[in-house]
């Protein structure tokens, strides 16, 4: 069985062709740019990595340029060996909480929910229709970054604010990378061969969240409405006090949503740091004692461990940590600095084991009080498995 994920964003759509046999990856890549000038693509297959600029005018022109490229590539024979398609959704609100094979409802919800993701769910209708219309017969499946989430009581999900905004407007804690930790979730239980225990899953890279997972469920997750809640992140602030936005509007005399925008795209590590949102540049200019570049990172490294330390309680305990993510997989000095503030919980982590990248590896001693893991996250492959269990039901 042949299964295609897809990530479509408002000018990019990103694919992974998976063998389900064995989960393994035939192809993947990406085309860029599409409906601006100068559009590309890149294909991986076979160790090889094919790239084209080539005019894609919208996303229907992408996915007849990758079916036609499957083929003349000969990565696979014929387009009927592709047995059905999984999409990575964004937003479903409190109605997706598992996913779902597409159908016209889910796309008129998709739409109906756009202005909580304003970005993601047009993008994703646009890549839903474009398969739709080249690849008619062919299943397709939805995997919402919400639906994990839905699990939460509405304790946790509520804000302390009117019930009449949550009643009238929809305003709540939805949550996002849902796959993601879902897939860690599986992942631990794998590792452990056990379904119950108590997780803190920290899918830390240029977005970041941190979940609470108890007996395979999100009890908690920091991110809130909207991705831009919880720790801090790359170019994102994080939680921060709701006053300073009406403040900064009248000292820059700016609206709201360019405050937003502030928050979103010029804050966190680049904004801290003046220099960059990328961990790997502020751990350089760490290293050169660049103040602001340190605060930054110990400001991310805090909002880590607060979050962490909250779950602790929350769980009653953990039995596991899971670093993911870009920062999470790779960044050796980050997850020391967040375990070693983490001692007073009894964590404690062997400094080779850590050393290592990109790979799943415990990296707590065997005295720790908590098991701490890095596990690659593989949310493409998440969707793809939602895909085949649901096609074959
Ligand atoms: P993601 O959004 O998951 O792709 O994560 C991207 C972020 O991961 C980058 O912005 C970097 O901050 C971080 N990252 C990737 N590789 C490394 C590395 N080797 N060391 C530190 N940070 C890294």
């Amino acid at each position: 069985m042949k299964i295609i994920s897809i990530n479509a964003g408002s000018s990019s759509l990103k694919f992974s062709l998976f063998n389900m046999d064995d989960e393994s990856v035939i192809a993947s890549g990406l085309f860029e740019r599409i409906g601006i000038e100068g559009s590309k693509y890149t294909i991986k297959f076979r160790g090889e990595k094919v790239s084209q600029e080539i005019e894609l005018t919208n996303h229907t022109d992408a996915v007849k340029v990758l079916l036609d490229k499957l083929v003349d590539l000969e990565i696979i024979q014929s387009l009927d060996e592709i047995d059905g398609v999984g999409h990575r959704l964004v937003h479903g609100k409190d109605k997706y909480s598992e996913s779902v094979l597409i159908n016209d409802e889910v796309v008129s919800d998709l739409d109906k929910f756009k202005d909580f993701a304003p970005l993601h769910n047009p993008a994703n209708i646009l890549g839903i229709n474009a398969f739709r219309e080249v690849l008619p017969e062919v299943p397709m499946v939805g995997v919402f970054d919400t639906a994990f989430h839905q699990t939460m009581s509405p304790a946790t999900y509520l804000y302390s604010v009117p019930y009449s905004w949550y009643q009238n407007y929809g305003v709540r804690k939805y949550g996002f990378h849902g796959t993601s930790h879902r897939y860690i979730t599986k992942m631990v239980a794998k590792l452990l061969g056990k379904e119950e225990f108590r997780l803190i899953s920290c899918h830390i890279g240029n977005g970041g969240s941190i979940t609470a997972v108890k007996d395979g469920k999100c009890v908690d997750t920091s991110m809130g409405f909207t991705p831009l809640a919880g720790i801090m992140m790359g170019t994102r602030s994080g939680d921060i006090d709701p006053s300073i936005i009406p403040y900064v509007m009248e000292q820059e005399g700016k609206n709201a949503s360019e405050v937003v925008d502030d928050l979103n795209k010029r804050s966190g590590l680049f904004g801290m740091s003046e220099y960059s949102s990328d961990m790997r540049d502020i751990l350089e200019k760490c290293d050169l004692q660049d103040e602001k570049a340190i605060i930054a990172r110990d400001k991310y490294v805090r909002r880590v461990v607060d979050y962490i330390a909250q779950y602790y309680v929350l769980l009653g305990g953990a039995d596991v940590i899971v670093f993911t993510a870009g920062v999470g997989e790779n960044s050796i000095p980050v997850r020391r600095q967040i375990c070693e503030e983490l001692a007073c919980l009894g964590v404690k982590i062997d400094l080779d084991k850590n050393n290592k990248r990109g790979e799943v590896v415990k990296i707590s001693t065997e005295d720790s009080s908590i098991q701490v893991y890095v596990i690659p996250t593989d949310e493409e492959l998440m969707i793809a498995r939602d895909t085949l269990d649901l096609i074959n039901r």
